[in-house]
């Protein structure tokens, strides 16, 4: 199988081009092309001899992801079917808002956890995405919010499908090249990586000292609610994540955010509201109440809104900043937790 000229560095790339007694710049030539102009075709790099372009051509090709299917929500969030070179699919969603223009992106092919309320946990983690897919998501988002809102996005977060953390290296290696001046060159401060609250790999993250921010999806501090509602959480439990999340701040002085859906006859009493409120007050965090979105064969509802209120009140009191996060593309299944390939089946 010829390899992804794209899993190359700039010096790889520069020496395979020495190695075929080639002037090295020549390597630097076909890097911009592949990052800086996102090509995706040898035949596009025209400042290349054609003969240089068919010696590419036998050794290497450029796996590119490709948009099959673009769908537009009335309130302007696009959402994109994207296919990868294996045939796989996977979701990414642009959410055009006044102030900022948020690519939501994938992190893997399906999920391994098994979160009840969410529709792409109900899809097998096929296999994790690499660096350039996730790198091509970011990029091709970038592209449709210049055609369609005449701007570059301005964030990025991971909250699309998979677990970011459990594909680690590639996330980082993705991030690497979203950040740099060969890619986007998105300041790390804008993007936002989401995990269901891997400890171990947030105390990995403090300890690389990555630049970008953390938001945890906790929807209960209390462990038998959490372990019911996102069962896997029962190798994490609620204290170890909050030392890894001290841990974080001690090594970055980055914030956490939780992520927090409300229920009825889940999480809506004043048990929950408490017991959150102590678990934020323990290290530096602030709270994003989500929206519900209602996905197939589920017995979740969202709670009432004077319980909504209820939480708002107890965080503000004890000065915890609270926001709560309306959904965005919910009439073409783009928001959060309803990833689920639906235009596909
Ligand atoms: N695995 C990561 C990132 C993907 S999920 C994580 O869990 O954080 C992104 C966010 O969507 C998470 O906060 C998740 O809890 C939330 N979510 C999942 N299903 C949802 C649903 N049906 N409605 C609203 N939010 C949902």
């Amino acid at each position: 199988m010829k390899k992804d000229i794209r899993s190359l560095s700039l010096k790889e790339i520069c020496s395979f081009f020495e190695s075929k007694n080639y002037p090295s710049f020549r390597g630097n030539q076909v890097y911009n092309w592949l990052w800086n102009k996102s090509s995706f075709s040898f035949d596009e790099m025209t400042n290349v001899s054609l003969e240089l372009r068919e010696l590419l051509k036998k050794e290497f090709v450029i796996n590119h992801i490709k948009i099959d299917n673009i769908q537009k929500s009335s309130d302007g969030t696009i959402k994109n079917a994207v296919t990868l070179f294996d045939n796989l699919y996977v979701e990414s969603v642009l959410i055009p808002v006044k102030k900022r223009t948020t690519a939501c992106i994938s992190s893997q092919v399906g999920c391994s956890l098994d979160c009840e309320f969410c529709a792409t946990s109900k899809l097998k983690r096929m296999r994790n995405l690499n660096p350039d897919e996730i790198f091509d998501q970011a990029s091709t988002i970038n592209r449709q919010s210049k055609l369609y809102y005449n701007r570059p996005i301005s964030n990025i977060v991971f909250m699309g499908m998979g677990e970011p953390l459990l594909n680690y290296n590639n996330l980082i290696q993705g991030i690497e090249k979203i950040t740099s001046k060969d890619g986007l060159g998105l300041s790390p401060k804008r993007i936002t990586v989401s995990t269901s609250g891997i400890s171990k790999l947030i105390i990995k993250m403090a300890d690389d000292k990555v630049k970008f921010n953390l938001a945890v999806s906790l929807h209960s501090a209390i462990e038998k609610t959490r372990n019911k509602i996102m069962p896997f959480s029962k190798k994490f439990p609620l204290d170890e994540l909050l030392d890894a999340i001290k841990y974080w701040f001690k090594k970055t002085g980055k914030i956490v955010t939780y992520e927090y859906i409300i229920w009825k006859g889940v999480n809506d009493d004043l048990e929950h509201i408490n017991a959150l409120v102590s678990y934020c007050k323990a290290s530096p965090s602030k709270v994003n109440i989500i929206e519900y979105n209602k996905i197939e064969n589920s017995l979740f509802i969202s709670a009432d809104d004077h319980i909504i209120d209820k939480y708002v009140y107890e965080l503000e009191k004890n000065k915890i900043p609270v926001t709560i996060r309306k959904s965005r593309g919910k009439d073409i299944d783009a928001a959060c937790g309803q990833l689920a390939n639906n235009f596909i089946v």
